[in-house]
């Protein structure tokens, strides 16, 4: 066997659709007329990935706003019965994705048992990662290509695994975000998350002491 140390980035190439909000939280997509030329955007799969977590599902803008950003999420997406179909289900998609990003591969199918069917059946359709090596440069890179956002996020969460990187959840409460732990013992995504902690821990702790001072007894008491 031959061993090589190769770059890989992956690639989505957002494909446009349209994703409305129905009433009750429901989702409805469709797909943009392929006469408009110009060129589609290219975004990176992590960088996908880690808005795709970020998302507060309690915001339902914020998930249709994610959606018309990213296009086709997956390869049932423009059926009548679009995947994700409602904001809950998108909500379930990222839990899932939290779980395999912080679970190795061999534990996935344990895991796909805690979730509906339907989702297991999809994200097999989106499991094995193609690339294409890039020769235009002095070291060839490799490149996974893809046009639905689940696809690209998954090959994104296999070489995470490839590469044996480790990610942790945000400490801070309503927080989704994961971030790479290499080797530190940090337990936040971002300073921004740190900052807002201490800030909470120093207000309760503020006004814990000023719940004593009022419970101790007047001198003359
Ligand atoms: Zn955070």
């Amino acid at each position: 066997m031959n061993t090589i140390q190769m770059s890989i980035t992956v690639e989505l190439t957002v494909f446009p659709c349209e994703w409305t909000l129905i009433e009750g939280g429901g989702l409805q997509s469709e797909l943009k007329p392929g006469l408009d030329l110009s060129p589609r955007p290219v975004l990176d799969g992590w960088a996908v990935r880690n808005d795709f977590l970020a998302v507060r599902p309690e915001r339902a803008s914020a998930v249709s706003a994610f959606l018309n950003r990213t296009g086709v999420f997956s390869r049932a997406s423009l059926t009548s019965a679009p995947i994700p179909s409602s904001v809950d289900d998108f909500r379930g998609f990222q839990s899932l994705i939290r779980d395999l990003v912080l679970n190795r591969p061999a534990l996935w199918s344990q895991i796909m048992q805690r979730y509906p069917k339907r989702k297991a059946a999809v994200l097999n359709m989106h499991r094995l990662p193609a690339f294409r090596i890039d020769w235009s440069r002095e070291v060839p890179s490799a490149i996974v290509l893809d046009t639905r956002v689940l696809a690209a996020i998954l090959a994104t969460v296999q070489i995470d695994h490839w590469r044996h990187a480790t990610f942790r959840p945000c400490a801070k409460p309503g927080c989704w975000r994961l971030f790479e732990a290499r080797g530190t013992n940090k337990i936040f995504c971002s300073d921004k998350c740190a900052k807002h902690q201490s800030l909470r821990r120093y207000r309760a702790k503020k006004s814990e002491a000023g719940q004593q001072r009022k419970k101790k007894p007047l001198p003359d008491e």
